[in-house]
Order: C-alpha cells, then sequence, then structure tokens
C-alpha cells in the first residue's frame, strides 16, 4: 500500500517524525483523486506549506458513497453484532489514545491552537466521545409495545443507511469523533469530508480505522472543497443522511440541496452566545469563565460566549477586570510554546474576516476597550507572517451593530449593560441565534429561571463552554436542528420500523 506519493514522511516543528497519508481513503485504503487536484494545508503560525493532499471530485464522492453503500449490505457490518461493533470502537478509542501526541501534534500545526491545548483538551474529548459511543453499540433497542390479545406489536431500531458527514475546522479530530461516534454505534456506513483548512489528522485516523479492524467501506474519509465534493455528498442519491457543523449561511445550502432527495438533516451551526452577569454574582468567576468563553480557541468556537451582559451596577469594575486577564492570562504566540493561551487565526481568510469585523465595530462607534488590532511587535520572526490578532473588547456598543450581531469567529467580544432581568432575557433572546447562553449568578432561582426562559439549547450556570459526551449538544432558532451527544445523539442515526403481528384470526 506504502506508495511515495500517497504518504510522506514529516518532521513537525516539536520534532514528531511521521507518514501523513495524502489520498482519500476508500474502502480501507489511501488513493488518489481521480482529476488529480490538491489542497494544500498552511501552518497559520508561519503562514507556510505543511503538505498538501488530494481533494475528491465530484466522481471521487460517488466512489466513496458506493463503498459505503455495499459495505452496509455486507453481512460483515449488518450482520455484525452490536456488542462486537462496540469493540471496534472502543479499540479505536484505544488506538487515537496511543497516538494522542501524534494527533495533538498534527491539529495543533494544521489549525494553530496551542499544542497543549489539543492535547489536552481535544484529544480526551476525541477519545472519550468514541469510547462513549462504544457502550451504546449494544444499548440501542426497540419497544414491545402492549395493545391488545390479538396482536403482539413491537419496534427496531435500525441505522438510516449511509450517513454523508459534514465538518469544519476549529477542533478537527473531536469533530471528526462526535459525528462518527453516534453513526457507527448505529451500524450505519460512513462517508465523512474534513473542512479544507485542516486536512491532515483525518487521514491519520483512516489509518486507525484499518488497523483497529472495521470493514472497508464502514468508514470513508474524504477531503475536498465544500462547492465541489461537500455538494456533492449532500447530493447524492445514495446518501440517506447528512449531518453537518459549519456556517448558517452553509446549513441553508445544505437544505436546501437535501431537500433534492429528502434526506434526513442533522445541522449545527453558528451562535452568537450571550453571558449575562447579574449583580449578586461572583465577578472574579464570571471574569475568568467570561474571558474563557471567547478567548479560548481564539474565539473560533460556535458556542463562544461572544455577548457579555452585565447588570450596570457593575459593569466598570466587570470591563476593568476583564482587561485584566487579557493581560495576565492572553499569552498570544507559537502553538508550540507551553504557555502559549492564543495561538494564530486558522487561515488568513478567517484573520482579515475577523479584522474586519473590528474595522466595523469602529466605524459604526463601538469603543475599543482592549485589543483590536492585529498582534505584531511581541512575535518571533518566524511568526510575523502568523495570522495573530490581539483579544478584542468593545463596549458602547448599540444592538443595531453588525459586532453585536453577527458571528465573528474570532477573539472578539461585546459588552453591554443592563438594567433588570426582564431586560436582559430579553436582549439576550434578541436575536437569530440560540445555540449557548451563560448565568452568573448566586441567586439558584434566578439562575434556574433565567435558564428557562433564555432561547438556547445549552445554559451553563456558573461557567461557559462546558461540553461532555455524555450531554445532549445542539441549537435552536438558527443555530441547527436535532442534537449531537448523549443519547439524544443516537436519535440522529437510527430510525424506527414498526412491526404488527397478527396473533389471532378475527378480522
Ligand atoms: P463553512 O460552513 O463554509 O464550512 C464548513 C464545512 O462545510 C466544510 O467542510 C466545508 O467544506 C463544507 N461546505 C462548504 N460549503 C459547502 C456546500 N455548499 N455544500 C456542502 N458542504 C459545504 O464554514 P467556514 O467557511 O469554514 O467558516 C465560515 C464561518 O462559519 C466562520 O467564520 C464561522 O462563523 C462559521 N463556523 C462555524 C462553526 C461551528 O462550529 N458552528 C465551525 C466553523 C465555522
Amino acid at each position: 500500500m506504502a506508495d511515495s506519493d500517497l504518504f510522506i514522511d514529516i518532521v513537525a516543528p516539536n520534532g514528531q517524525r511521521y507518514k501523513q497519508p495524502r489520498g482519500l481513503f476508500i474502502n480501507n485504503e489511501f488513493v488518489r483523486s481521480s482529476e488529480g487536484k490538491t489542497i494544500a494545508s498552511i501552518d497559520p503560525g508561519t503562514d507556510t506549506e505543511i503538505a498538501s493532499v488530494y481533494a475528491a471530485s465530484t466522481e471521487d464522492v460517488d466512489t466513496a458513497v458506493k463503498a459505503a453503500q455495499k459495505a452496509l449490505k455486507d453481512p460483515s457490518w449488518k450482520l455484525l453484532p452490536g456488542t462486537d461493533r462496540g469493540r471496534l470502537m472502543s479499540r479505536l478509542a484505544d488506538l487515537i489514545e496511543e497516538k494522542k501526541e501524534l494527533f495533538a501534534t498534527i491539529d495543533a500545526w494544521d489549525n494553530g491552537k496551542p499544542y497543549q491545548v489539543a492535547l489536552n483538551e481535544d484529544l480526551p474529548e476525541a477519545i472519550g466521545t468514541i469510547r462513549y459511543y462504544s457502550g451504546w453499540a449494544d444499548k440501542t433497542f426497540g419497544q414491545t409495545i402492549s395493545t391488545t390479545h390479538a396482536k403482539f406489536a413491537y419496534t427496531l431500531r435500525q441505522p438510516i443507511g449511509v450517513v454523508g458527514q459534514i465538518i469544519p475546522w476549529n477542533y478537527p479530530l473531536s469533530m471528526a469523533a462526535w459525528k462518527l461516534g453516534p453513526a457507527l454505534a448505529c451500524g450505519n456506513t460512513v462517508v465523512i469530508k474534513a473542512a479544507e483548512q485542516t486536512p491532515l489528522s483525518i487521514l491519520v485516523l483512516g489509518t486507525l480505522i484499518a488497523e483497529a479492524g472495521f470493514p472497508p467501506g464502514v468508514v470513508n474519509i474524504i477531503n475536498g472543497y465544500g462547492k465541489e465534493a461537500g455538494a456533492a455528498l449532500v447530493a447524492h442519491p445514495l446518501v440517506d443522511k447528512i449531518a453537518f457543523t459549519g456556517s448558517t449561511v452553509t446549513a441553508r445550502e445544505i437544505m436546501k440541496l437535501a431537500a433534492g432527495t429528502l434526506k434526513n438533516i442533522t445541522l449545527e451551526t453558528g451562535g452568537k452566545s450571550p453571558l449575562l452577569v447579574f449583580p449578586d454574582a461572583d465577578i472574579e468567576q464570571a471574569v475568568k469563565w467570561s474571558h474563557f468563553g471567547i478567548f479560548s480557541n481564539q474565539g473560533q468556537i460556535c458556542t463562544a460566549t461572544s455577548r457579555i451582559l452585565v447588570h450596570e451596577q457593575i459593569f466598570d469594575k466587570f470591563v476593568d477586570q476583564l482587561k485584566a486577564a487579557i493581560k495576565t492570562t492572553s499569552k498570544i504566540g507559537s502553538q508550540w510554546e507551553e504557555s502559549t493561551f492564543q495561538g494564530p487565526q486558522v487561515t488568513r481568510a478567517q484573520y482579515e474576516r475577523v479584522l474586519s469585523y473590528i474595522e466595523s465595530g469602529i466605524s459604526e462607534g463601538a469603543t475599543i476597550a482592549a485589543g483590536g488590532s492585529p498582534v505584531s511587535s511581541s512575535l518571533s520572526d518566524a511568526h510575523k507572517d502568523g495570522y495573530f490578532i490581539n483579544p478584542t473588547i468593545f463596549t458602547n456598543v448599540k444592538d443595531s451593530m453588525r459586532i453585536y450581531r453577527e458571528e465573528i469567529f474570532g477573539p472578539v467580544v461585546v459588552v453591554v449593560a443592563f438594567a433588570s432581568e426582564e431586560e436582559a432575557i430579553q436582549r439576550a433572546n434578541d436575536t437569530t441565534y440560540g445555540l449557548g447562553a451563560a448565568v452568573f449568578t448566586r441567586d439558584l432561582e434566578r439562575a434556574h429561571r433565567v435558564a428557562a426562559e433564555i432561547e438556547a439549547g445549552m445554559v451553563w450556570v456558573n461557567s461557559s463552554q462546558d461540553c461532555d459526551p455524555r450531554i445532549p449538544f445542539g441549537g435552536v432558532k438558527q443555530s441547527g436542528i436535532g442534537r449531537e451527544l448523549g443519547e439524544a445523539g443516537l436519535e440522529a442515526y437510527t430510525q424506527t420500523k414498526a412491526v404488527h403481528v397478527n396473533m389471532g384470526t378475527k378480522l
């Protein structure tokens, strides 16, 4: 299988050596794309190319889907008992864990996130999710339903079929795990497309899928451009379901394309999640979580708490402390420095997009309380072309401004004041999004009352960004359709068949 064009020897900046696959992973083998097109992966810390990988054409998507379709009907997968499916998944989790330093290296290099964050946050999440769903593989079953003595009725929970999965670049490996875990636990077969910005780690995952012993065609991995390979996957008549994470704009396109064959869809899209700080809150905690909730992962989190609403009595104190937290915590620089909190934005396009939002905030009349510019002086020579942006706080923000209403997906936060609980809830809900929301208060009654009133798929009380494979994740309004993670995540990957058995002779 080893072929110099399909695998390249790599030495990462941290000294890690490995073989990077470059092909499309179809039927447990790496193959070239039919048209020979490639995608270059860029290190956003230095603006230099890491490697290029093959990009799928429409024809390659068709090949991958047909491989998944064949595997779905193959007895080696179709008739595999759930317990054995779970064992394969658990082996996969173990193999990822054995290579966790390698995966953290690749994702830090490809995405720009600090290596320590990739290793200590992304990897446990990816491994934990596959392991969690391995346990569900023999626990998703139907019911028997009492009717009359003349009828025996039961339901079967069956896989949906061939699932197309399209993932974003902000958590390359863990987004793949969120999608693969429940799909495989329920017995589906998969064609998964990585984001063109971060194509590398998922190909190494392919080698482990083969090594774990999954039958060929059960998991097929393609890189490719959204408008070509992504769209071809969504439109393909043999794909039964699409699960997508990414922008709301793309999700709309996907809904339209999926309508052609009436596909089942799950969408996890953008957000403009509010974080509410009431006057009775522990301000130190509120500041700590506010900082983490918008500035971690370079602000590239769909659930980032990017709108902070603070009671007017404590507004100035809160803003001063958040500015101080940036000074003490937001060490910006190379992915490989152990002390780095914030690395570069993922691509030049995202970097420029975030800076253009900062410009729009300034031109619409908001005040920059911190940051507001690219990082320049503190970077080493090697990093001077990297995509680094200073953590930015805007005050004097009106609810009509773009920086208040639109998802920026970078280290930029707006902080506004409110006067009453009623006003806080009304303004928190004044958005087309509804992904996460955080509430800081020491008043138990208020915490639960506000949690119930906020229009969001997830609410954090006195924290931000909690995420756990056991707990459902997803949005309301234009933040998505359906749920991932937890038992709720299984719903997205099974369908219920009802069986009526006639036990009598009367009509
Ligand atoms: P995107 O939605 O364009 O891309 C996400 C995935 O969808 C990628 O794999 C891409 O190849 C694919 N895709 C793109 N167009 C497609 C199409 N027409 N049909 C099928 N698949 C398609 O997101 P992006 O360009 O990477 O980022 C743009 C913005 O999206 C960000 O600034 C941010 O606001 C948001 N975003 C949100 C999340 C999230 O987790 N909610 C993640 C990444 C980006």
